[in-house]
């Protein structure tokens, strides 16, 4: 039976796991509870839990083709384009409901390029992953859970192929076939959501070529399976948290989270095994993972709707919303901020059906976006962090505020109007550090830039997108270079 679970049954879920997890050189014994950790949760249970409210129902739910049960949109095989402009919709709602990253648009972009993959390698090897896959798929959708999507493998050194790194680790890869299953070994680096999740998708990180056949592999394992390992991220700011429920942590109540997730000598049962030495369908995997999970940063412009609207706060704060300049450059940031999300609802809704019923989103739209994607928002940033003033960086500590010695020092030389408590310009001058500078910077302007995939990585999609013999023959023709059937 298909449950759709709301926040506390997810954290309760959680605290079922056995995670491995380490940070600041000590394994973390509670999970859920570690104040560093649990506003990334909380961001995670958001999805849970605004599920079950009715005005956002149509967007975060919907029904699952496999079982016709209602599901949860994050665990959904794309059946239309208006799924895909929903998925738009979605990743805008969640980013401008918790300013931060949500972590579960990974497991869905994995799954959904596997849906398609899985089927493309069963029509031409006559294997049976596609069946395997839905499998998989049912009951992932029926116990509504959150899967770590993980493609980015350590790499090693970039000029060399998997094959020839001084250590194979570098990238994930099968060390052992047995009648049962595999064992493989490696790390996937950056995994948003790591230890948030109940599941781990594994996908190859590039193109692999023959002689990477057994770094050619695709397979889920439950998070705690034994012989994983996560190591935390550092943000900055993050030991702001350990303060506890202080304003100077910006966001008050959610935060995202990466770790580097290690694979030692794992052992996968082939019914979760997607791709075994299929090398010549890597390729695919990643583009239309890459493609759809470039789409996901729809949930930037949400992130963006919370920017624009403390830096409008911070403006009239100060007193200085009706200045030209201001005035202007708050519309320059929602100018960006909407042109974003035309990428990512023009990706969606130039969609198409994939031979196995999955709707995949324009590939060229959905790299464009995240191209623009990796400059908007540092320049959004940049101009809320002119009009919010120095201040952001110069503000002294809510202890300081709260000092019996000096609390009134600060209270007084910050207040901008009789009207305005202090601690309201500083509580919203943290969000704004938070989001361009703290730790929802990790999300909003670095994972901008290098989540799914750097910008020279779209610029490449690009060129090769685009219909350039095209656009050359019109222009020949036009001009009389070339003789037209077209043109009277
Ligand atoms: Fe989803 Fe955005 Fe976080 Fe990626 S960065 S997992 S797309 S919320
Ligand atoms: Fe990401």
């Amino acid at each position: 039976m298909s449950k759709l679970m709301n926040a506390k049954q997810y954290e309760d879920s959680l605290r079922k796991l056995n995670l491995k997890v380490y940070q600041f050189g000590r394994r973390v014994a509670n999970v859920v509870d570690d104040p560093i950790i649990r506003p990334s949760m909380n961001a995670v249970a958001a999805t849970y839990e605004f599920a079950h409210k009715p005005e956002y129902e149509d967007i975060l739910t919907t029904t699952s083709h496999l079982t016709g049960r209602k599901i949860n949109r994050f665990t959904h095989i794309h059946q239309s384009t208006d799924d895909l402009v929903k998925k738009s919709k979605m990743g805008r709602l969640m980013g401008s409901l918790t300013a931060c990253c949500f972590q579960r648009c990974v497991g869905m972009d994995a799954m959904n390029a596997l849906s398609i993959t899985t089927y493309a390698i069963d029509e031409k090897h006559g294997t049976e992953y596609y069946k395997r896959f839905l499998k998989y798929l049912e009951f992932v959708q029926d116990n509504d859970l959150v899967c770590d999507g993980a493609m980015t493998d350590p790499k090693g050194d970039r000029g060399l192929g998997p094959k020839k790194q001084f250590d194979p680790d570098l990238f994930m890869h099968v060390v052992e076939e047995r009648p049962d299953g595999i064992v493989v070994s490696g790390a996937k680096a950056h995994q948003t959501g790591a230890v948030n999740s109940h599941e781990i998708i594994i996908m190859p990180t590039i193109t692999m070529r023959e002689e990477d056949r057994d770094y050619a592999v695709s397979f889920a394992l439950p998070a705690d399976a034994e012989g994983i390992t996560y190591i935390m991220g550092r943000q900055s700011c993050d030991t702001r948290k350990l303060e506890g429920m202080s304003f100077d942590r910006g966001n008050m109540f959610y935060g995202g989270h990466e770790a580097l997730v290690v694979f030692d000598k794992v052992f996968v049962p082939w019914e979760r095994v997607f791709m075994f030495r299929e090398y010549d369908f890597t390729t695919m995997l990643v583009e239309n993972f890459a493609a759809y999970h470039r789409q996901s940063y729809a949930c930037k412009v949400g992130v963006g709707d919370v920017l624009i609207g403390a830096t409008q706060t911070v403006a009239e704060y100060n007193g200085a919303e009706k200045a030209s300049h201001v005035k202007d450059k708050i519309i320059e940031m929602n100018h960006l901020n909407e042109t974003l999300f035309c990428g990512c609802i023009a990706c969606a809704a130039e969609g198409h059906r994939e031979p196995c019923g999955t709707y995949q989103n324009d590939l060229l739209l959905a790299n464009v976006h995240k191209q623009n994607i990796t400059r908007f928002p540092y320049e959004i940033a940049r101009l809320a962090q002119d009009i919010a003033g120095g201040l952001v960086v110069t503000c002294p500590s809510e202890a300081d505020l709260k000092s019996p010695e000096v609390g009134a020092y600060v209270d007084k030389y910050f207040k901008t109007k009789a009207d305005i408590p202090t601690e309201h310009r500083m509580r919203i001058l943290r969000l704004i550090e938070n989001i361009t500078m703290g730790t929802a910077a990790v999300g909003y302007l670095t994972e901008s830039m290098h989540g799914a995939g750097s910008p020279q990585a779209q610029r490449i999609m690009i060129a090769r997108l685009v219909n350039m013999k095209q656009k050359q023959k019109v222009a020949k023709e036009l001009c009389g270079i070339d003789k037209s059937d077209n043109l009277t």
